[in-house]
């Protein structure tokens, strides 16, 4: 079913019987030619590009839970391009250009608002810092603008200017980049792999490789055994976890982060704030809530939920850059597993297992990461190669020491 206005209104006469159900719910075949292990953003995507790109449709997602319930249906949506270093520079730019048609392209309303994100500055060399970037990232074609003190009171007048320890001085403005609603990109591709062939096979734990002469040929899964001629590993949180199953050991570490959302309120924040020093962001859903985060939690976990010290400290943050915070309610708060690689960057490659490859590291930005990272990826698997713009996140970085040094914009699990 293709969906359209026609579609609805038609559906609509007929009291909404019609709708059919977004994907199958196929028993797992014994053997395909892709096995992909995560049914996350990550792993429905390159499904759907290898499928729609490449013509591999012999392929089954092997989801452990249901589609939705990692980290794609927990993170706090925002979608920019704002890397200055070469490698994420490229690759960001490349999946922002790809959310922006994603809603055709799926067939499916992702709900993506590019409402703005604005970096908040606080000091001189705050905004040298800031400038620099902002120019590397003019300089790549793409749209980013620096803001002086009158220019955020004008764009973002709720924000308070003179907090004691962080009055602000200025900030970087991505009008391009907003938010997506996470769970809709889970569906969408979910759909569009599904329509193409692919079978979907929720509650289907991985627990083991069948590997023999170092090739891979299948896995083990709590549904039986299942042949594969390539394997791809794509499971976020537990990227650690799946990879040593292989015997393979990441420069990768687990860290829990959490999310918190507010009672539904009138429309207050119309774009997205990064307070970065005090580590606090913030947008506002299509639903009304006040969607916002901090920091890790600052120690490894694999609890999809964390601690009060964090909540209290991003409560704080936040009330000091805005206190009308204060008056809102707090409605729920949740944690996701975090695959937070030694330099903030991503791993997109083959591993030294023939037909074993890894998606992962994708720390706490995965999530505008999606559209792009699922096509790299489909194209490694269908042609044994990344595209250019991928071609930075390979495992030998770690070996070399050449990493991707983002500053002040990556993460730094050996800091935390
Ligand atoms: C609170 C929070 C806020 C965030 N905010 C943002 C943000 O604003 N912007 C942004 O870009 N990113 C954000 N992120 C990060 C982003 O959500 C992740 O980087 C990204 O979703 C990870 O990729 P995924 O969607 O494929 O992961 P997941 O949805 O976690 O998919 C991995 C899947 O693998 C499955 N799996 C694991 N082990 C097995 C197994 N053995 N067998 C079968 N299946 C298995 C899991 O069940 C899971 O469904 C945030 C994350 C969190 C938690």
């Amino acid at each position: 079913m293709n969906y359209s206005v026609l579609d609805i209104f038609k559906q609509g006469l007929s009291g909404n019987r019609g709708w059919q159900p977004l994907w199958r719910s196929p028993a797992p075949k014994p053997s395909y030619d892709v096995v992909i292990i995560g049914g996350g953003g990550h792993g429905l995507a390159t499904a759907y590009y290898l499928a729609k790109t490449h013509g591999v449709r012999n392929v089954a997602v092997l989801e452990k839970g249901y589609i939705g319930g990692g980290n794609v249906g927990r993170n706090t949506t925002i979608v920019r391009a704002d890397y200055g270093q070469k490698g994420n520079s490229a690759f960001y730019s490349h999946s922002l250009k790809l959310w922006q048609g994603l809603s055709q392209e799926l067939n499916f309303n992702v709900m993506f608002s590019p409402r703005g994100l604005l970096e908040l500055c606080h000091s001189d060399g705050q905004m040298e810092s800031f400038s620099r970037r902002a120019n590397m990232i003019l300089a790549r074609g793409d749209a980013v603008e620096m803001l002086d003190r009158a220019g955020v009171q004008a764009y973002a007048p709720f924000l308070n200017f003179d907090s004691e320890r962080f009055p602000i001085r200025g900030g970087l403005l991505q009008r391009t980049a907003g938010t997506a609603r996470h769970d809709a990109v889970a569906w969408g591709y979910a759909r569009g792999a599904d329509r193409l062939g692919v079978d979907i096979v929720q509650n289907c734990e991985v627990t083991g490789f069948d590997i023999t002469g170092g090739v891979v040929r299948g896995v083990e899964t709590s549904r039986g055994a299942i042949k594969a001629a390539k394997v791809a590993i794509c499971v976020a949180g537990r990227s650690s976890q799946v990879a040593a199953m292989a015997g393979i050991w990441l420069p990768i570490e687990s860290h829990v982060l959490q999310a918190f959302v507010t009672e539904g309120l009138k429309p207050f924040i119309n774009t997205v704030v990064n307070f970065g020093v005090g580590h606090f962001y913030i947008s506002q859903s299509d639903k009304g809530g006040l969607v916002f985060g901090g920091d890790l939690d600052g120690y490894n976990s694999y609890a999809q939920r964390g601690g009060l010290g964090r909540m209290e400290h991003v409560a704080e943050a936040g009330m000091s850059m805005i206190p009308a915070l204060g008056k809102a309610r707090m409605l729920r708060s949740w944690g996701g597993i975090m695959d937070m690689s030694m330099d903030g960057s991503p791993i997109i490659d083959k591993t030294h297992i023939a037909g074993l490859y890894f998606n992962g590291g994708w720390c706490y930005g995965g999530f505008k990461a999606i559209p792009a990272s699922g096509s790299a990826y489909a194209q490694l698997l269908a042609t044994g190669a990344t595209p250019d713009y991928a071609s930075a996140y390979r495992l030998s970085r770690f070996e070399t020491g050449h990493l991707i040094n983002e500053e002040g914009t990556g993460a730094r699990p050996g800091l935390h």
